[in-house]
């Protein structure tokens, strides 16, 4: 009995040791190679435009929303396929006091005409069309513009989205276009090496800053910045809203050190000879 039991037991141990020896081993396979992250989940092939987009993903309602599934992807979602865009339809977002979002997408990738993947960071969730909006212009105008800064645009940092809020956070204010899911602000701009750039720092090319007004400026009808209202000194907005007039609004100024540090005065005419 006890030889045998002492036989089971050494076959045991054996077992065990074998195991534990394996996961050391796993262990340290795993921290020489990474296990890679999951692959972002695809919107619509380029070329399948009937595969149907996945489900929404269930949104967890805030206090005073009501979210619903839509019936099927919108005609906006079926135009930003993965060779435009990596986006996400979500639930209908019905919010309190006006606030929501009728066909809300969450846009975490846009795809330059190069082919190169710029992140919105985080994902942005907006209205389809204005998802679309922002996507356009970064292809057709921001990408090009900011590789004149020696790289490739990498990504887009996305300061704020859909909120639902007051205009500049005021509260009682007029729900913002936020409230909508038609409005982003933007942060900066950071390119495949990795140099991130602030729209609004005044040590960054102002030439390369004033085309992108003009581009946004002429897309959207709305855009603030520095030395608009007070609430937009450290990024961009840019939004969707419409106006019966059809009134846009575009006030950015785009500065560099020379705006504010005052030149100095010209000499007078008849101040007397300098020292030499
Ligand atoms: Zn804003």
């Amino acid at each position: 009995m006890i030889p045998g039991y002492f036989l089971r037991r050494g076959a045991e141990l054996a077992v065990l040791a074998a195991i534990v020896a394996a996961c050391l081993l796993d262990g340290a396979a795993q921290a020489k190679d990474p296990v890679p992250l999951p692959p972002l989940r695809r919107s619509i092939p380029a070329a399948s435009p009937i595969i149907p987009l996945p489900r929404p993903r269930p949104t967890i309602p805030l206090p005073g929303e009501v979210v619903t599934e839509p019936a099927g992807p919108s005609e906006c979602q079926l135009r930003m396929t993965t060779d435009i865009a990596l986006i996400e339809p979500l639930h209908h977002i019905t919010g309190a006091n006006g606030c929501g979002i009728e066909d809300p997408v969450r846009l975490s990738a846009v795809m330059t005409k190069d082919k190169v993947r710029v992140a919105i960071t985080p994902a942005a969730t907006l209205r389809c069309t204005m998802a679309e909006a922002l996507t356009n212009w970064i292809r057709e105008d921001v990408a090009p513009i900011a590789a004149t800064l020696g790289a490739p645009l990498g990504g887009v940092a996305n300061f704020d989205s859909y909120e639902c809020r007051g205009r500049n956070r005021v509260f009682g204010a007029k729900i913002s276009e936020h409230g909508k899911g038609n409005a982003i602000d933007i942060k900066s701009l950071t390119l495949a090496n990795g140099r991130s750039y602030e729209l609004t720092d005044i040590t960054v090319s102002k030439p390369m800053r004033e085309q992108l007004k003009a581009s946004a400026c002429a897309r959207f009808t709305t855009v603030l910045g520095p030395a608009s209202d007070g609430f937009h000194e450290n990024h961009v907005h840019v939004d969707l809203a419409e106006r019966h007039s059809g009134y846009r609004i575009c006030q950015w100024a785009v500065r560099d050190a020379s705006d504010l540090i005052p030149l100095p005065r010209e000499r007078p005419a008849d101040a007397p000879p300098r020292e030499p």
